[in-house]
């Protein structure tokens, strides 16, 4: 896999005049609340229906999808509504049965993403298709993983490929239920930058009140679409009920985001804009003499403790550090966690420069 080859011909192919929209329930549950949910959907930005037709639950005993029998309910869809449909396989009997029901895209989930043997199974049963397929993040924070399957599809001749962000478990998080990492999405970008990149703020969100502002993170970084779970009635819904919106609320959604252009070539802009950025690169020129001085004066820190036989680390004077530049920072605009992971590793190259004395 280069990252020349042409992996969004499929989306620009669409010729959509807004960022790819996937709709639809987490599970297809009943008929009706498949073709209801999907009616509604009709006259949105919504080009692909979603339903999770086998669902991957954390624990036994929790609804599981209805099987094979919910996909003539997706075939329904679209021949009532003109959507195309999407759902999850995870497996080569799940494979077999969507193209049975010529399911328009195919995804792959965070837990199956994780499982290279799962990944060569579902790969080698879609050999020959020409379907579009998205792989999840596995449920790891682990790019080569990610992208070890999106390459194992290719190798099997499927280029209607893309990725989908739908956030990280981790065991602290408290205001996401799968945390997104941005920085992740970004260097995939940098990488396979023709890959379309799907964002899933359902389960980032976990819970509908975030999906907003998730939705507008995702077009300020260039996503070039989403996959939002959609109930007809979400509070009733069987599984996911707390992330899933009404179509009404979709509607809103795609209404109030503010999509942005990648560039701009108007001459007042780029004059400013160049101005700003030499101001930046001076800053930054600065940071890295400052940086480069504070770690001087730790070396002769360094010797001084070395003279004397004292160990490098002292917490004490490290928290007094760490507590005094958040409280400076803070009251500055800048965020508690960005001074932690900044002094963090300013501490650490200060430790190796400390043992670099001999
Ligand atoms: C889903 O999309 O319904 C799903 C199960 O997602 P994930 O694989 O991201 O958990
Ligand atoms: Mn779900």
């Amino acid at each position: 896999m280069n990252n020349n080859s042409n992996f969004k011909k499929w989306l620009t192919d669409l010729q959509l005049n807004h960022p790819l929209v996937i709709a639809g329930p987490c599970s297809a549950e009943t008929e009706e609340q498949v073709m209801a949910t999907a009616h509604l959907l009709k006259d949105t930005d919504t080009t692909f229906y979603r339903a999770g037709i086998w669902k991957p639950r954390t624990r036994p005993g929790m609804f599981e999808g209805v099987g094979v029998v919910g996909l003539p309910w997706l075939k329904r869809v679209k021949e009532e509504t003109g959507l195309k449909t999407a759902t999850e396989v995870a497996n080569a009997m799940h494979v077999e049965q969507a193209l049975k029901f010529d399911i328009d895209l195919l995804w792959i989930g965070a837990r199956s993403a994780v499982s290279p043997f799962i990944v060569q199974e579902i790969a080698e049963a879609l050999q020959g298709t020409d379907k579009i397929v998205l792989v999840k993040n596995p449920v790891n924070p682990d790019l080569p993983l990610w992208l070890g399957a999106v390459e194992r599809l290719y190798q099997v001749g499927i280029e209607k490929l893309g990725v989908i962000h739908r956030g990280f478990s981790s065991y602290h998080e408290k205001v996401y239920r799968n945390k997104p990492k941005w920085p992740l999405a970004i260097e995939l970008r940098k990488q396979f930058p023709d890959l379309p990149l799907i964002l899933d703020p359902s389960h980032i969100c976990g819970k509908r009140e975030l999906i907003f502002e998730v939705c507008q993170t995702g077009l300020d970084l260039n996503y070039d679409g989403f996959m939002i779970e959609t109930h007809v009635d979400p509070t009733v819904a069987w599984s996911d009920a707390a992330q899933q919106i009404t179509p009404q609320r979709l509607v809103e959604i795609t209404r109030d985001l503010r999509v942005k252009q990648p560039e701009s070539h108007e001459t007042d802009y780029l004059k400013q804009l160049t101005i700003f950025r030499k101001e930046l690169d001076q800053l930054d020129q600065n940071l890295i003499e400052l940086l480069a001085t504070r770690m001087q004066i730790a070396e002769q820190i360094g010797k001084l403790k070395q003279d004397k036989n004292v160990t490098i680390l002292q917490s004490d004077r490290w928290n007094q550090i760490m507590d005094n530049m958040i409280s400076s920072g803070t009251q500055r605009g800048l965020s508690t966690e960005f001074i932690d992971k900044l002094f963090k590793a300013i501490h650490l190259e200060s430790i190796q420069h400390q043992q670099k004395v001999k």
